[in-house]
């Protein structure tokens, strides 16, 4: 397949101003040097635990960030550095849709509204064109038309994130990141959700990055999956060979916390408990990110930051425990 996005060591800084002065004393590295792509009509999940950055990535990608360094590649063209009005050309092809419904549908707006606004900044359909647009629209989500000119607090979750999906359609875009689009909603309506997302994505030939931190529903619909932790991702792979034999001793403990789906039969992999915190992302560990925390560092890991490395076919970590390095074990004291 084709790659779509391409994104190579990209990074969002934020600065941290403090003293009476307001000077810049630092920068929270919300996203630190990310590289990923993703093909034609796939599915890309990028996993990871709170605070992460996974969700600034998301964002990052579709620029509504200005981006500290880095490229974005979207259909050969970089545009991590685009002005707004630049970024207004692409808009249409590049949609997200939100984790919470309620709070990104504005409340004073009819549900055709809402999903007219993007077609009234973008286009220039007659009223009567729009109208039927918005119907098309909304029989896509499964919405009934009756619903066009009703307001979302008349609605439940579910439907409010068919909404929100069918605004993110409106303009036929190919690219469409989904922020955890069903944290919000109730566990029984969730899979709906899921189902929708991936009946539209055969539909209209949508390419998707899906951030998500449940690694159960990622493993349902991605077919790729990216491991995020503290800025960083620190694994990549196909979707099988990541949940089968995950490489990265991060991507390792959070695969055993999840849940044997089976209850008759015995978990394959042992509960792995990650001692202290994650670090702040205004201030990382020197080397690599998780040493802090890590069940299998080592003294190198200390000092030098892992890269990201293919180690199998299209199977990507950052691990010195999958390099030979010839100082590896250099300055280890245990045997
Ligand atoms: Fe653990 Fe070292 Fe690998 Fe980092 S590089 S994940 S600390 S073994
Ligand atoms: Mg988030």
């Amino acid at each position: 397949a084709d790659r779509l996005v391409e994104v190579v060591d990209l990074k969002l800084h934020f600065p941290v101003y403090s003293g009476v002065l307001r000077r810049q004393t630092g920068a929270v590295k919300a996203v630190d040097g990310v590289t990923f792509e993703i093909y034609e009509g796939e599915t890309l999940g990028l996993v990871g635990e709170s605070g992460c950055g996974k969700s600034t990535c998301g964002r990052a990608v579709l620029r509504l960030y200005e981006v500290t360094d880095g490229s974005i590649t979207i259909e050969g063209t970089d545009i991590a550095t685009w002005s707004p009005e630049e970024l207004r050309r692409v808009r249409p092809k590049m949609q997200m849709v939100f984790q919470d419904p309620q709070a990104s549908l504005n409340p004073r707006m009819t549900v055709s509204g809402i999903i007219g606004e993007p077609l009234d900044e973008h286009t220039s359909l007659s009223k009567k064109e729009k109208l039927a647009r918005i119907y098309e629209l909304m029989d896509a989500v499964g919405l009934n038309r009756d619903f066009a000119h009703r307001y979302p607090h008349e609605f439940s979750g579910g439907q409010r994130q068919r909404i929100g999906i069918a605004r993110a359609l409106a303009l036929n875009p190919r690219f469409i990141v989904c922020d955890e689009p069903i944290a919000a909603l109730d566990v029984s309506i969730q899979a709906q959700v899921v189902n929708l997302l991936e009946d539209l994505q055969k539909e209209f030939g949508l390419t998707y990055l899906f951030i998500s931190h449940d690694l159960s529903m990622v493993r349902h619909i991605a077919d790729r999956v990216a491991v995020m932790y503290l800025g960083k991702i620190v694994e990549l792979a196909p979707r099988d060979p990541l949940y089968n034999e995950p490489k990265h001793p991060y991507t390792q403990a959070l695969l055993s916390a999840v849940p044997e789906p089976d209850p008759n039969l015995e978990a394959t992999t042992q509960r792995i408990i990650l001692e202290g915190d994650v670090p702040s992302p205004a201030n990382p560990p020197e080397g690599c990110n998780f040493c802090t925390r890590c069940p299998r560092v080592m003294e190198i890991c200390h000092r030098i930051d892992p890269e990201f490395r293919e180690i199998a076919p299209g199977h990507y970590a950052a691990c010195h425990l999958h390099y030979d390095h010839d100082d590896k074990n250099a300055g280890e004291t245990a045997p």
